[in-house]
């Protein structure tokens, strides 16, 4: 054990009733190395960073929890493609406390691939080092976009093999979430027909995440409605940067409104709307327009998880979870429009806007314009008319979307800020780098193959200042070139 405790621990999970989780113990692993720490939300979370940098390995694989650490698994359900299950839970994730950030947060640290546990069915409890990279570089990716996501604080290797269709070596990587609870844990509850339980589970999230809907004279009905409007903000915000979630099952949709699980998801190059990359997603259900249908279909779970505490009138409890579901709608197009109008360059908003905004879309989407790119770009276009011929190069026939940069300039005269002002404000929301897929795909293969590990750390180097113009890594701008393209990507669990 160390001596300190380097992690300052503030358990309240374990503190629930029984059903909740389960007590588990991670697994010991042979050979656990440090890959990566991240120094920076370590000191943010109050956490000793410099002792963690030391002892990271041993504590961030499992093998050696400090002091205060009370290692649980949690309970859930959740729909699976549409396909209700009615116990899943942490199968290969457990969490090992709480800490309460600088900032007053409370945030949960989690080791995901830490061994089996009770829920782990026929899974081996562990995580791949490729998928853990990936969720490294997206979710720190995501929170440089200044999107709500979970975490990355740490990625080990084990120095043990894991077998999926090939043997590949295994990691462990330690996810820092404002928390876990998702709609799959209301669903559980739910399932067993466990109100009492599931009061007790909405009162901890209200405390937790809303803590402003204590005093509503319907403190569930406004956790209904606020759970359903961050999540309407957040695929707003995903659509905005070409991110497609990849598996929006409802275990892998939060209640606290960040985005978590970073398996088979990827960020599109060229637009398109129809876009899918998870292999499994064969119907694709949780394709790029999906997606804001998806929410809510998984809010309709939650509404009817949470019917039986709604009000204590069925025909009521039904009428307020209509009410706020039939909203949703709405809230997500205005979050989606005011989102998409601030991409182009508007801080104003008129009747057409939303017009205007379909038909670059739409002339992005045939002229297969890259999506992050072509904002980037025009970002460049709105401070000075000489790059519009970069921005129109970015559309196979650069001819098509001479049009639309007429009408909106057009638009723009009718906007207060001044061209420096609108172009630094478009720079500041239009990333110039996203990670894109075919940048993981070589990351992992170096690291996996070769344990070189250098494209990983440019990757997340890179990523993590999206908005900044960044020279000497104008390659990791740059679409896939013909052939470089990713296709599919996989939950490779
Ligand atoms: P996911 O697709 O990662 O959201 O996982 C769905 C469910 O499968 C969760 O209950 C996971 O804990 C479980 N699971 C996924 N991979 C494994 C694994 N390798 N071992 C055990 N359980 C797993
Ligand atoms: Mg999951
Ligand atoms: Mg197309």
């Amino acid at each position: 054990k160390t001596a300190a405790a380097p992690i300052p621990f503030d358990n309240s999970y374990a503190r629930l009733p029984d059903p909740f989780f389960s007590k588990v113990a991670p697994k010991p692993v042979s050979e656990p190395w440090l890959i990566k720490f991240n120094t920076r939300l370590s000191d943010e979370l109050g956490l000793d960073t410099a002792s963690l940098l030391r002892d990271g390995a041993a504590i961030f694989s499992g093998n050696d929890l400090p002091d205060g650490a009370e290692p649980v698994a949690m309970a859930y359900a959740g729909h699976q493609f549409g396909q209700f299950v009615p116990l899943l839970g942490d199968g290969r994730a457990i969490l090992i406390g709480e800490v309460v950030d600088r900032s007053g947060t409370r945030r949960d640290i989690q080791l995901k691939g830490a061994g089996q546990t009770p829920y782990s069915r026929r899974g081996d409890g562990r995580a791949a080092l490729g998928p853990v990279l990936r969720e490294y570089i997206v979710s720190e990716a995501m929170h440089a976009f200044g999107i709500p996501a979970t975490r990355a604080l740490a990625a080990v290797v084990t120095g043990d093999p894991v077998y999926r269709e090939h043997i590949l070596p295994g990691a462990v990587f330690t996810r820092v979430a404002a928390s876990h609870v998702r709609v799959g844990t209301f669903q559980f509850f739910a399932a067993r027909g466990d109100h009492a339980n599931l009061k007790v589970l909405s009162d901890y999230v209200i405390d937790r995440h809303y803590p402003e809907l204590k005093t509503e004279e319907r403190p569930y009905v406004a956790l209904l409605k606020a759970v359903s409007e961050r999540q309407a903000a957040l695929i707003a915000r995903w659509l905005g940067v070409g991110f497609i979630h990849g598996v929006m099952n409802t275990d892998n949709m939060t209640i606290s409104g960040e985005t978590i699980d970073f398996g088979p998801c990827a960020f599109m190059d060229a637009y398109d709307p129809a876009k899918v990359f998870s292999s499994i997603d064969q119907g694709g259900r949780y394709g790029y327009a999906n997606q804001p249908g998806i929410g809510q279909w998984n809010l309709a779970r939650l509404a009817e998880a949470m019917l039986p505490i709604l009000d204590d009138d069925t025909e009521k409890a039904v009428e307020a979870a209509n009410e706020i579901l039939g909203d949703y709608g709405r809230v997500f197009q205005t979050h989606w429009l005011d989102g998409m109008r601030r991409k182009i360059g508007l801080a104003t908003s008129e009747e057409d806007d939303l017009a205007l905004v379909q038909d670059l879309l739409s002339r992005m989407n045939e002229e297969d314009a890259d999506f992050t790119l072509a904002f980037r770009r025009l970002s460049a276009l709105a401070g000075n008319d000489a790059a519009e011929a970069e921005f129109a190069a970015t559309f196979r026939n650069p001819l098509a979307i001479v049009p639309w940069v007429s009408d909106w300039r057009q638009r723009l005269e009718r906007e207060g800020a001044t061209r420096d002002k609108r172009a630094q404000a478009m720079r500041a929301l239009n990333p110039g780098f996203i990670p894109r897929n075919h940048r993981i795909e070589a990351a992992i293969k170096a690291a996996v193959e070769d344990g070189d590990f250098s494209l990983f750390e440019a990757l997340v180097e890179v990523t993590s200042r999206p908005y900044e113009d960044q020279p000497n890594f104008a390659a990791y701008a740059e679409p896939p070139k013909p052939g470089e393209e990713v296709l599919r990507t996989f939950c490779g669990t």
